[in-house]
């Protein structure tokens, strides 16, 4: 992957039945909305947040364990928005 590269944890949403249980592998990445299904906690793009290296491992535990095969990395340019998620951004 080059520098101007990065990877996103994308969940299709034609998949996901909200049970959370990626949340529970990826707290520092995923929160759950009050129905259950996993949103940004942090850095994201449309969406999809922004895994850092050294959660790449846990991102793939977390795949792995989706018992839907809702989740999957995808590489996507690290330049442009890279939006915070609305909780992040509302207790600074
Ligand atoms: S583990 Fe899979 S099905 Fe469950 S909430 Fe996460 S993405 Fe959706």
């Amino acid at each position: 992957m080059s520098a101007s590269r990065q990877q996103v944890l994308h969940v299709d949403w034609t998949r996901c039945d909200g049970h959370g249980a990626c949340a529970e592998l990826l707290p520092t990445l995923l929160a759950l909305d009050p129905w259950g299904f996993p949103m940004a906690r942090g850095d994201h793009v449309r969406g999809d947040p922004v895994v850092p290296p050294g959660e790449r491992a846990q991102a793939r535990r977390a795949i792995a364990a989706c018992p839907l095969l809702a989740l999957r990395l995808l590489e996507v340019p690290s330049r442009g928005p890279v939006q915070r998620a609305a909780s992040d951004a509302a207790s600074r």
